[in-house]
């Protein structure tokens, strides 16, 4: 499926220059949006995952239908402060700003085969945080997937070491 089509270009947004995907309209459509998680939760199943983790707030978008239709658990990445119980923490840098982020200290055994889900790659902050946050727990990182990858902020140049999944290239 040409899931372009379903993605919306918003130009200037959040700030002037940036050319937003906006995947709502993707998520819009219920064949397209299931296609999208099917094609992930073969690549999943491929791959032997014990649980699916994503960051806020669209890697859960992406990453509970995934962990639902595999019927294996979901371990949320917040922003700090979101979460209630005690956390590991790690400082990241975006495609525009900084800030931190954490995950609950019991949200991952030691040893566990983790496929962290994003809605989108850009320079790779994000996803990079989020694996130093599963490797501290003891996590084994065996695959990381994306609705989209914005190529030319060569996010991948962080994800050399792991294997990486995107539906759509920009
Ligand atoms: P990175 O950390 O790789 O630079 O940025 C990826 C993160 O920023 C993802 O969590 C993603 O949700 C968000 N993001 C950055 N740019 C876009 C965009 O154009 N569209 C969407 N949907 N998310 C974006």
């Amino acid at each position: 499926m040409d899931y372009k089509e379903y993605i919306t270009i918003v130009e200037d947004w959040p700030k002037e220059g940036i050319k937003f995907k906006d995947i709502t309209t993707l998520m819009d459509n219920g064949k397209a949006f299931k296609s999208a998680v099917d094609e992930i939760v073969e690549y999943a199943k491929k791959r032997d995952v014990d649980i699916v983790v994503g960051p806020e707030a669209r890697g859960f978008i992406v990453g509970c239908p995934v962990s639902y239709a595999l019927e294996i658990g979901f371990a949320p990445v917040r922003k700090e402060g979101k979460l209630p119980r005690d956390v590991i923490k790690v400082d990241y840098g975006l495609e525009y700003g900084k800030d931190v982020l954490t995950i609950h200290k019991d949200a991952i055994k030691p040893g566990q085969r983790v496929l962290i889900i994003d809605d989108l790659l850009a320079t790779g902050g994000t996803i990079e945080a989020s694996i130093d946050l599963v490797e501290q727990l003891g996590g084994e990182v065996v695959g990381c997937a994306f609705l989209i990858e914005l190529t030319y902020l060569d996010g991948r140049d962080k994800l050399k070491d792991y294997d990486v999944l995107t539906l759509m290239q920009y």
